[in-house]
């Protein structure tokens, strides 16, 4: 099975999940029950998805025992405060159909409507009651994660952040990695911007593996939990061989130089959509 990363609290992530956006609801149950029968043991979700009934379902489909899957959720940012956190976390385990989730996460900080802080109250108040084992954030950056930290004492056991070839984001690693967070790596196969480049390229002929293996092997050798969607049978077989191979540090180095800071998703300090 995958490998595990050590949080914060104590608890062990699997260091390979799958993501569920953009995955209709139609089929989320269906997915995730594949995904888990074939041996991911992390699901990644959100309420904002709209798939967290078939989330859950899938789960139970799957016939894997509850302590054997990690499951995420996460907050909206329509739904930042205390009371409206804590209420739409409720919302979220009814939609899913469970008494707990594993990681509950603040889905964006968004810094202009200066609630990220109550909403992070709210997280240790549902992990102190036992709605979610571990908490954390997505999308923070550096001064959002001082303030939560410093404020509340509690250091987010994860901080799931855009990461690929082409935007990797170094110096937060670097925090994360001072504070004890798991970087966790959203978008990771970057829309495929990078599957063409010389040093991809280079290492999948080595090893014969595709270039998104090279890719998702790279989030592994750099430490990160990485969570990749896909909804096709073959592609959730493909994302989920990542074991059996290592990239060089010749490699490593070399798929390093196409960083250039470009992002695919939304800037998290400019981010606040309701
Ligand atoms: P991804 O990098 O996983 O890429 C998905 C796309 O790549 C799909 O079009 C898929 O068909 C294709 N693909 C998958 N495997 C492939 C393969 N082996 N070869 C070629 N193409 C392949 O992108 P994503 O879905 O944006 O991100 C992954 C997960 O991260 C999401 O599903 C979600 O759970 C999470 N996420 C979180 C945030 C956040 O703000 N926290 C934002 C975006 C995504």
């Amino acid at each position: 099975m995958t490998r595990t990363l050590s949080l914060n609290d104590g608890r062990q992530i699997p260091q390979l999940g799958f993501g569920l956006w953009q995955v209709p609801a139609a089929i989320t149950a269906e997915t995730t029950a594949t995904a888990l029968r074939m041996g991911y043991r992390l699901v990644d979700g959100a309420a904002i998805y709209g798939n967290e009934q078939g989330q859950g379902e899938g789960i139970r489909r799957s016939g894997l025992p509850r302590d054997q899957v990690f499951v995420t959720t996460k907050v909206w940012n329509s739904e930042q405060g205390f009371d409206k956190a804590v209420r739409a976390a409720e919302a979220s385990l009814t939609r899913l159909g469970l008494d707990h989730v594993d990681l509950l996460l603040i889905h964006w900080p968004c810094p202009a409507n200066d609630l990220y802080l109550d909403t992070w109250r709210a997280l240790i108040r549902l992990r102190d009651s036992g709605r979610a084992l571990s908490i954390g954030v997505s999308n923070f950056q550096e001064p959002q994660l001082q303030r939560i930290i410093g404020e509340t004492g509690v250091t987010p056991a994860v901080n799931q952040i855009e990461i690929n070839p082409r935007l990797q984001q170094a110096a937060l690693r670097a925090f994360h990695d001072r504070h004890g967070i798991v970087t966790q790596s959203w978008t990771p196969l970057g829309q495929g911007r990078s599957f063409g480049a010389a040093p991809v390229q280079a290492a999948a002929r080595r090893t014969g593996k595709s270039p998104a293996q090279v890719i998702l092997r790279w989030h592994i050798q750099i430490g990160a939990s990485v969570i990749p969607r896909s909804t096709r049978e073959a592609g959730l077989a493909e994302n989920l061989a990542l074991f059996d191979f290592t990239l060089t540090d010749a490699e490593m180095a070399a798929i390093a130089t196409l960083d250039e800071g470009a992002r695919c998703g939304p800037d998290p300090a400019q981010f606040n959509m309701a």
